[in-house]
Protein backbone atom coordinates (compact mmCIF):
# COMPACT_ATOMS: atom_id res chain seq x y z
CA UNK A 1 0.00 0.00 0.00
CA UNK A 2 1.67 3.21 -0.88
CA UNK A 3 1.38 5.66 1.85
CA UNK A 4 0.07 9.18 1.30
CA UNK A 5 2.28 12.20 1.41
CA UNK A 6 0.36 13.86 3.57
CA UNK A 7 -0.11 11.57 6.27
CA UNK A 8 3.62 11.62 7.03
CA UNK A 9 3.91 13.64 10.23
CA UNK A 10 7.51 12.88 11.73
CA UNK A 11 10.84 11.15 10.87
CA UNK A 12 9.46 7.60 11.32
CA UNK A 13 6.65 8.34 8.66
CA UNK A 14 9.73 9.17 5.66
CA UNK A 15 11.49 5.39 7.31
CA UNK A 16 8.40 4.15 6.35
CA UNK A 17 8.22 5.38 2.84
CA UNK A 18 11.75 4.43 2.76
CA UNK A 19 10.88 0.82 3.32
CA UNK A 20 7.60 1.20 0.74
CA UNK A 21 9.79 2.55 -1.94
CA UNK A 22 10.48 0.30 -4.66
CA UNK A 23 13.76 2.17 -5.70
CA UNK A 24 15.39 1.85 -2.49
CA UNK A 25 17.85 -0.53 -2.92
CA UNK A 26 19.39 1.28 -5.79
CA UNK A 27 21.11 3.62 -3.46
CA UNK A 28 23.52 0.91 -2.37
CA UNK A 29 24.50 0.53 -6.41
CA UNK A 30 26.19 4.41 -5.45
CA UNK A 31 29.07 5.52 -4.01
CA UNK A 32 27.39 7.77 -1.40
CA UNK A 33 29.16 9.10 1.93
CA UNK A 34 26.58 8.45 4.55
CA UNK A 35 27.91 11.64 6.54
CA UNK A 36 26.28 13.41 4.00
CA UNK A 37 23.02 14.30 2.80
CA UNK A 38 23.70 14.77 -1.14
CA UNK A 39 21.23 17.36 -2.35
CA UNK A 40 22.49 18.06 -5.75
CA UNK A 41 22.41 15.28 -8.03
CA UNK A 42 20.77 17.80 -10.35
CA UNK A 43 24.53 19.37 -10.89
CA UNK A 44 26.80 16.50 -10.08
CA UNK A 45 25.55 12.72 -10.15
CA UNK A 46 26.11 10.37 -7.73
CA UNK A 47 29.10 7.91 -8.41
CA UNK A 48 27.86 3.97 -9.39
CA UNK A 49 29.79 1.42 -7.83
CA UNK A 50 30.01 -0.07 -10.97
CA UNK A 51 32.01 2.74 -12.64
CA UNK A 52 35.86 2.44 -11.03
CA UNK A 53 36.08 -0.87 -11.47
CA UNK A 54 35.02 -0.89 -14.89
CA UNK A 55 37.35 2.13 -15.86
CA UNK A 56 39.72 0.13 -14.36
CA UNK A 57 39.40 -2.38 -16.68
CA UNK A 58 39.46 -0.21 -19.68
CA UNK A 59 42.48 1.59 -18.62
CA UNK A 60 44.62 -1.47 -17.84
CA UNK A 61 43.11 -3.99 -20.17
CA UNK A 62 41.25 -2.58 -23.14
CA UNK A 63 44.02 0.64 -23.19
CA UNK A 64 47.16 -0.93 -21.46
CA UNK A 65 47.59 -3.98 -23.44
CA UNK A 66 44.82 -3.41 -26.30
CA UNK A 67 46.56 -0.40 -27.24
CA UNK A 68 45.04 0.86 -30.69
CA UNK A 69 43.20 -2.42 -31.80
CA UNK A 70 40.57 -1.78 -28.95
CA UNK A 71 39.42 0.95 -31.07
CA UNK A 72 37.50 -2.55 -33.01
CA UNK A 73 38.48 -5.12 -30.65
CA UNK A 74 36.80 -3.46 -27.32
CA UNK A 75 34.05 -1.84 -29.39
CA UNK A 76 35.38 1.65 -28.71
CA UNK A 77 34.80 3.00 -32.42
CA UNK A 78 30.84 2.47 -32.07
CA UNK A 79 30.54 3.62 -28.22
CA UNK A 80 29.15 7.17 -29.18
CA UNK A 81 26.68 5.34 -31.17
CA UNK A 82 25.76 2.32 -28.81
CA UNK A 83 25.43 4.34 -25.57
CA UNK A 84 23.45 7.28 -28.01
CA UNK A 85 21.11 4.08 -28.36
CA UNK A 86 20.63 3.31 -24.36
CA UNK A 87 19.62 7.00 -24.02
CA UNK A 88 17.40 6.40 -26.53
CA UNK A 89 15.53 4.13 -24.28
CA UNK A 90 15.42 7.06 -21.67
CA UNK A 91 14.12 9.35 -23.73
CA UNK A 92 11.35 8.00 -25.92
CA UNK A 93 13.61 7.93 -29.34
CA UNK A 94 14.84 5.31 -31.47
CA UNK A 95 18.52 3.69 -31.07
CA UNK A 96 19.44 5.56 -34.24
CA UNK A 97 18.00 8.81 -33.29
CA UNK A 98 20.47 9.61 -30.41
CA UNK A 99 23.82 9.96 -30.14
CA UNK A 100 26.63 11.21 -27.15
CA UNK A 101 29.00 13.70 -28.41
CA UNK A 102 30.86 16.65 -27.20
CA UNK A 103 29.09 18.70 -24.43
CA UNK A 104 25.56 20.16 -24.34
CA UNK A 105 26.73 23.40 -25.37
CA UNK A 106 28.47 21.99 -28.37
CA UNK A 107 26.06 20.04 -29.36
CA UNK A 108 23.40 22.77 -29.34
CA UNK A 109 25.85 25.04 -31.89
CA UNK A 110 25.35 22.04 -34.04
CA UNK A 111 21.78 21.54 -34.16
CA UNK A 112 20.70 25.41 -34.06
CA UNK A 113 23.30 26.34 -37.12
CA UNK A 114 22.13 23.21 -38.86
CA UNK A 115 18.27 23.97 -38.66
CA UNK A 116 19.34 28.05 -39.36
CA UNK A 117 20.98 26.98 -42.43
CA UNK A 118 18.31 24.57 -43.69
CA UNK A 119 15.51 27.10 -43.28
CA UNK A 120 16.75 30.53 -44.84
CA UNK A 121 13.07 31.87 -45.53
CA UNK A 122 12.85 32.01 -42.01
CA UNK A 123 14.75 34.32 -39.64
CA UNK A 124 13.88 34.10 -35.82
CA UNK A 125 15.02 32.16 -33.22
CA UNK A 126 13.13 31.52 -30.06
CA UNK A 127 13.10 30.78 -26.75
CA UNK A 128 12.36 31.82 -23.08
CA UNK A 129 14.03 34.80 -21.74
CA UNK A 130 15.13 32.41 -18.38
CA UNK A 131 16.25 30.17 -19.94
CA UNK A 132 19.57 28.15 -18.78
CA UNK A 133 22.50 30.10 -19.61
CA UNK A 134 24.54 28.71 -21.81
CA UNK A 135 21.25 27.91 -24.00
CA UNK A 136 21.10 31.48 -24.48
CA UNK A 137 24.52 32.74 -24.81
CA UNK A 138 24.80 29.65 -27.74
CA UNK A 139 21.81 30.54 -29.48
CA UNK A 140 22.70 34.21 -29.46
CA UNK A 141 25.83 33.23 -30.66
CA UNK A 142 24.61 31.92 -33.72
CA UNK A 143 21.88 33.98 -34.33
CA UNK A 144 24.73 36.65 -34.56
CA UNK A 145 26.64 35.30 -37.33
CA UNK A 146 23.68 35.07 -39.75
CA UNK A 147 23.38 38.00 -41.56
CA UNK A 148 19.55 39.18 -40.83
CA UNK A 149 18.49 36.70 -37.82
CA UNK A 150 17.15 37.64 -34.74
CA UNK A 151 17.46 35.87 -31.40
CA UNK A 152 13.88 36.58 -29.86
CA UNK A 153 13.60 35.92 -26.09
CA UNK A 154 10.21 36.56 -24.29
CA UNK A 155 8.70 35.68 -20.66
CA UNK A 156 8.06 31.98 -20.76
CA UNK A 157 4.27 32.77 -20.56
CA UNK A 158 4.27 34.42 -23.83
CA UNK A 159 6.36 31.54 -25.58
CA UNK A 160 3.03 30.03 -27.28
CA UNK A 161 2.05 33.94 -28.85
CA UNK A 162 5.65 34.11 -29.64
CA UNK A 163 5.62 31.52 -32.02
CA UNK A 164 4.74 32.92 -35.66
CA UNK A 165 5.51 31.76 -39.06
CA UNK A 166 8.68 33.89 -38.93
CA UNK A 167 10.00 31.08 -36.29
CA UNK A 168 12.70 28.68 -37.68
CA UNK A 169 13.32 27.11 -34.14
CA UNK A 170 11.90 27.21 -30.67
CA UNK A 171 14.63 25.89 -28.27
CA UNK A 172 13.79 25.45 -25.05
CA UNK A 173 14.87 23.80 -21.91
CA UNK A 174 12.28 20.93 -20.24
CA UNK A 175 12.90 21.76 -16.42
CA UNK A 176 13.56 24.93 -15.42
CA UNK A 177 17.09 24.55 -13.70
CA UNK A 178 16.20 27.01 -11.30
CA UNK A 179 12.49 26.39 -9.82
CA UNK A 180 12.71 22.79 -11.83
CA UNK A 181 9.08 23.91 -13.10
CA UNK A 182 8.36 21.34 -15.90
CA UNK A 183 7.32 23.16 -20.04
CA UNK A 184 4.52 20.80 -21.36
CA UNK A 185 6.74 19.21 -24.22
CA UNK A 186 3.92 17.77 -26.23
CA UNK A 187 1.35 21.22 -26.01
CA UNK A 188 4.89 23.49 -27.14
CA UNK A 189 5.91 21.01 -29.99
CA UNK A 190 2.59 21.41 -31.05
CA UNK A 191 2.15 25.14 -31.54
CA UNK A 192 5.39 25.21 -32.73
CA UNK A 193 4.52 23.00 -35.66
CA UNK A 194 1.64 24.71 -36.31
CA UNK A 195 3.58 27.53 -37.03
CA UNK A 196 6.06 25.27 -38.72
CA UNK A 197 8.43 25.95 -36.43
CA UNK A 198 10.62 23.81 -35.48
CA UNK A 199 11.77 22.54 -31.60
CA UNK A 200 14.49 21.61 -30.06
CA UNK A 201 14.24 20.43 -26.23
CA UNK A 202 17.06 20.89 -23.79
CA UNK A 203 16.76 17.71 -21.52
CA UNK A 204 19.69 18.55 -19.24
CA UNK A 205 17.36 18.21 -16.08
CA UNK A 206 14.81 15.25 -16.82
CA UNK A 207 16.39 12.52 -18.46
CA UNK A 208 17.26 10.19 -15.81
CA UNK A 209 15.07 11.84 -13.68
CA UNK A 210 11.49 11.56 -15.51
CA UNK A 211 9.54 9.87 -17.65
CA UNK A 212 10.60 11.29 -21.45
CA UNK A 213 8.56 10.21 -24.56
CA UNK A 214 10.00 12.54 -27.15
CA UNK A 215 8.46 10.66 -30.20
CA UNK A 216 4.91 11.09 -28.79
CA UNK A 217 5.63 14.63 -28.36
CA UNK A 218 6.87 14.92 -32.35
CA UNK A 219 9.75 16.49 -30.71
CA UNK A 220 12.42 17.46 -33.56
CA UNK A 221 15.91 17.49 -31.71
CA UNK A 222 17.48 17.58 -28.24
CA UNK A 223 20.21 17.52 -26.21
CA UNK A 224 21.22 16.79 -22.61
CA UNK A 225 23.34 16.20 -20.60
CA UNK A 226 25.52 13.19 -18.95
CA UNK A 227 26.58 14.66 -15.93
CA UNK A 228 23.69 15.32 -13.76
CA UNK A 229 20.78 12.45 -13.34
CA UNK A 230 22.27 10.68 -15.11
CA UNK A 231 25.34 9.92 -13.29
CA UNK A 232 27.78 9.94 -16.20
CA UNK A 233 30.91 12.17 -14.12
CA UNK A 234 31.84 15.03 -14.25
CA UNK A 235 32.30 16.31 -17.50
CA UNK A 236 30.37 13.59 -19.16
CA UNK A 237 29.95 13.80 -22.61
CA UNK A 238 26.50 15.29 -23.50
CA UNK A 239 24.23 13.89 -25.82
CA UNK A 240 22.04 14.96 -29.27
CA UNK A 241 18.60 13.45 -30.91
CA UNK A 242 17.74 14.17 -34.21
CA UNK A 243 14.22 13.01 -35.70
CA UNK A 244 14.59 10.11 -38.27
CA UNK A 245 12.24 12.50 -40.42
CA UNK A 246 14.99 15.01 -40.30
CA UNK A 247 18.08 13.46 -40.28
CA UNK A 248 18.18 13.67 -44.11
CA UNK A 249 17.95 17.42 -44.34
CA UNK A 250 20.33 18.51 -41.70
CA UNK A 251 23.79 18.48 -41.49
CA UNK A 252 26.54 18.98 -38.96
CA UNK A 253 28.20 22.74 -39.63
CA UNK A 254 31.17 21.42 -37.66
CA UNK A 255 33.05 19.08 -40.56
CA UNK A 256 35.23 17.27 -38.44
CA UNK A 257 37.01 14.15 -39.47
CA UNK A 258 34.54 11.43 -37.53
CA UNK A 259 31.63 12.52 -39.22
CA UNK A 260 33.00 11.98 -42.64
CA UNK A 261 31.16 8.95 -44.25
CA UNK A 262 34.64 7.37 -44.60
CA UNK A 263 37.18 8.81 -41.81
CA UNK A 264 39.64 6.57 -42.41
CA UNK A 265 39.97 7.24 -46.37
CA UNK A 266 41.53 10.15 -45.50
CA UNK A 267 40.00 11.99 -48.27
CA UNK A 268 40.82 15.54 -48.78
CA UNK A 269 36.58 16.26 -49.35
CA UNK A 270 34.47 16.49 -46.63
CA UNK A 271 31.36 13.59 -47.29
CA UNK A 272 29.23 13.73 -44.02
CA UNK A 273 28.44 10.35 -42.97
CA UNK A 274 24.90 9.44 -43.22
CA UNK A 275 22.85 9.00 -39.94
CA UNK A 276 23.59 10.35 -36.59
CA UNK A 277 27.16 9.54 -37.63
CA UNK A 278 27.02 12.51 -39.18
CA UNK A 279 26.69 14.36 -35.89
CA UNK A 280 30.38 13.03 -34.51
CA UNK A 281 32.69 15.47 -34.74
CA UNK A 282 36.41 14.24 -33.18
CA UNK A 283 37.46 11.19 -31.50
CA UNK A 284 34.86 10.20 -28.87
CA UNK A 285 36.63 10.20 -25.23
CA UNK A 286 36.49 6.37 -24.55
CA UNK A 287 37.24 6.95 -20.75
CA UNK A 288 34.31 9.21 -20.16
CA UNK A 289 31.65 7.40 -22.52
CA UNK A 290 32.37 4.17 -20.92
CA UNK A 291 31.50 5.76 -17.28
CA UNK A 292 28.66 6.98 -18.99
CA UNK A 293 27.70 4.14 -20.24
CA UNK A 294 27.73 1.94 -16.73
CA UNK A 295 25.70 4.79 -15.15
CA UNK A 296 22.94 4.95 -18.20
CA UNK A 297 22.88 0.67 -17.90
CA UNK A 298 21.99 1.68 -14.13
CA UNK A 299 18.98 4.09 -14.79
CA UNK A 300 17.90 1.38 -17.65
CA UNK A 301 17.47 -1.41 -15.25
CA UNK A 302 14.43 0.50 -13.39
CA UNK A 303 11.19 2.01 -15.00
CA UNK A 304 11.22 5.84 -15.79
CA UNK A 305 7.38 5.59 -14.91
CA UNK A 306 8.33 4.64 -11.37
CA UNK A 307 11.74 7.09 -11.01
CA UNK A 308 9.15 9.69 -12.18
CA UNK A 309 6.62 9.41 -9.68
CA UNK A 310 9.24 9.59 -6.68
CA UNK A 311 10.22 12.30 -7.73
CA UNK A 312 6.98 13.54 -7.54
CA UNK A 313 6.88 11.98 -3.94
CA UNK A 314 9.76 13.41 -2.97
CA UNK A 315 9.11 17.15 -4.07
CA UNK A 316 5.48 16.97 -2.68
CA UNK A 317 7.68 16.09 0.85
CA UNK A 318 9.48 18.47 0.40
CA UNK A 319 7.65 21.26 -0.43
CA UNK A 320 4.75 19.77 2.43
CA UNK A 321 7.49 20.12 5.40
CA UNK A 322 8.74 23.56 4.21
CA UNK A 323 5.56 25.33 3.97
CA UNK A 324 5.03 23.92 7.73
CA UNK A 325 8.00 24.67 9.39
CA UNK A 326 10.50 26.80 6.81
CA UNK A 327 7.66 29.73 6.11
CA UNK A 328 8.06 31.32 9.65
CA UNK A 329 12.23 31.46 8.59
CA UNK A 330 11.45 33.81 5.36
CA UNK A 331 11.23 30.61 3.22
CA UNK A 332 8.73 30.62 0.05
CA UNK A 333 8.78 27.58 -2.16
CA UNK A 334 9.77 28.33 -5.89
CA UNK A 335 8.85 25.35 -7.37
CA UNK A 336 5.39 24.54 -8.28
CA UNK A 337 2.42 22.58 -6.40
CA UNK A 338 1.45 20.73 -9.07
CA UNK A 339 3.63 17.73 -8.88
CA UNK A 340 2.85 16.80 -13.08
CA UNK A 341 4.61 20.06 -13.39
CA UNK A 342 7.62 19.66 -11.53
CA UNK A 343 11.06 18.13 -11.90
CA UNK A 344 13.21 15.97 -9.45
CA UNK A 345 13.78 18.66 -7.37
CA UNK A 346 12.66 21.69 -4.66
CA UNK A 347 13.54 25.02 -4.68
CA UNK A 348 12.82 27.42 -1.98
CA UNK A 349 14.13 31.42 -2.33
CA UNK A 350 15.39 33.12 0.70
CA UNK A 351 16.74 36.61 1.49
CA UNK A 352 19.89 34.94 2.69
CA UNK A 353 20.03 32.04 0.28
CA UNK A 354 23.32 32.07 -0.27
CA UNK A 355 23.93 31.87 3.38
CA UNK A 356 21.91 29.24 3.83
CA UNK A 357 23.18 27.00 1.54
CA UNK A 358 27.14 27.89 2.50
CA UNK A 359 26.18 27.02 6.09
CA UNK A 360 24.28 23.65 5.16
CA UNK A 361 27.04 22.40 3.33
CA UNK A 362 29.21 23.17 6.40
CA UNK A 363 26.49 20.86 8.14
CA UNK A 364 27.37 18.29 5.33
CA UNK A 365 24.41 18.80 3.78
CA UNK A 366 24.69 20.00 0.00
CA UNK A 367 22.14 22.03 -2.21
CA UNK A 368 23.28 24.57 -4.70
CA UNK A 369 22.41 28.08 -4.86
CA UNK A 370 21.31 29.87 -7.81
CA UNK A 371 21.26 33.80 -8.39
CA UNK A 372 19.37 35.90 -6.97
CA UNK A 373 17.70 34.01 -4.00
CA UNK A 374 17.58 30.31 -4.82
CA UNK A 375 18.14 27.44 -2.86
CA UNK A 376 18.11 24.33 -4.80
CA UNK A 377 17.51 20.96 -3.39
CA UNK A 378 18.39 18.00 -6.37
CA UNK A 379 15.85 15.31 -5.12
CA UNK A 380 17.56 12.41 -7.11
CA UNK A 381 14.98 9.47 -7.15
CA UNK A 382 17.91 6.44 -7.71
CA UNK A 383 19.44 7.13 -4.58
CA UNK A 384 17.59 9.83 -2.18
CA UNK A 385 15.78 9.06 0.46
CA UNK A 386 12.36 10.21 1.97
CA UNK A 387 14.64 10.46 5.31
CA UNK A 388 17.14 12.63 3.68
CA UNK A 389 14.18 14.86 2.80
CA UNK A 390 13.37 15.15 6.32
CA UNK A 391 16.71 15.40 7.93
CA UNK A 392 17.45 18.61 5.35
CA UNK A 393 14.71 20.19 6.56
CA UNK A 394 15.83 19.47 10.35
CA UNK A 395 19.04 21.18 9.28
CA UNK A 396 17.31 23.96 7.41
CA UNK A 397 15.73 24.82 10.64
CA UNK A 398 19.23 24.01 12.71
CA UNK A 399 20.78 26.62 10.41
CA UNK A 400 17.81 29.59 11.30
CA UNK A 401 17.52 29.19 14.45
CA UNK A 402 21.35 28.98 15.64
CA UNK A 403 21.74 31.80 12.88
CA UNK A 404 24.97 30.17 11.43
CA UNK A 405 23.80 31.04 7.97
CA UNK A 406 24.41 34.74 8.70
CA UNK A 407 28.11 33.94 9.46
CA UNK A 408 30.56 36.83 7.64
CA UNK A 409 32.74 33.84 6.21
CA UNK A 410 29.86 33.37 3.69
CA UNK A 411 29.38 36.68 2.59
CA UNK A 412 32.18 36.49 -0.07
CA UNK A 413 30.90 34.18 -2.96
CA UNK A 414 32.55 31.25 -3.97
CA UNK A 415 33.72 30.66 -7.86
CA UNK A 416 31.51 27.39 -8.08
CA UNK A 417 27.97 27.99 -6.58
C1 LIG B 1 23.79 21.53 -17.16
C2 LIG B 1 23.16 22.07 -18.37
C3 LIG B 1 23.89 22.19 -19.55
C4 LIG B 1 25.33 21.77 -19.56
O1 LIG B 1 26.03 22.22 -20.65
P1 LIG B 1 27.51 21.68 -20.95
O2 LIG B 1 27.89 22.42 -22.15
O3 LIG B 1 27.36 20.19 -21.22
O4 LIG B 1 28.35 21.96 -19.76
C5 LIG B 1 23.25 22.69 -20.66
N1 LIG B 1 21.93 23.04 -20.62
C6 LIG B 1 21.21 22.93 -19.49
C7 LIG B 1 19.78 23.31 -19.47
C8 LIG B 1 21.81 22.45 -18.34
O5 LIG B 1 21.10 22.35 -17.22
Amino acid sequence: MTTVISDVVDRHGCELLDADDPLASLRERFVLDESVIYMDGNSLGALPRATPPRLLHLISEEWGRGLIRSWTDAGWMEASERVGGKIARLIGAEPDEVLVADTTSVNLFKLVTAVLRARPDRRVLLTERDNFPTDLYVSAGVASSFADHEFRTVARESLEAAIDDEVALLTLTHVDYRTGEVHDMAALTEAAHRAGALVLWDLSHSAGALPLDVNACSADLAVGCGYKYLNGGPGAPAYLFVARRLQEALRNPIQGWLGHESPFALENEFRPAAGMRGWLVSSPSILAITALEVAVDLALEVDMQRVGEKARRLSELFIRLADSRLASHGFSVASPSDGARRGAQASLRHASGYGVVRALIDRGVIPDFRDPDVCRFGLAPLYTRYVDVWDTIDHIVAVMESGAYQDPGYAVRAFVT
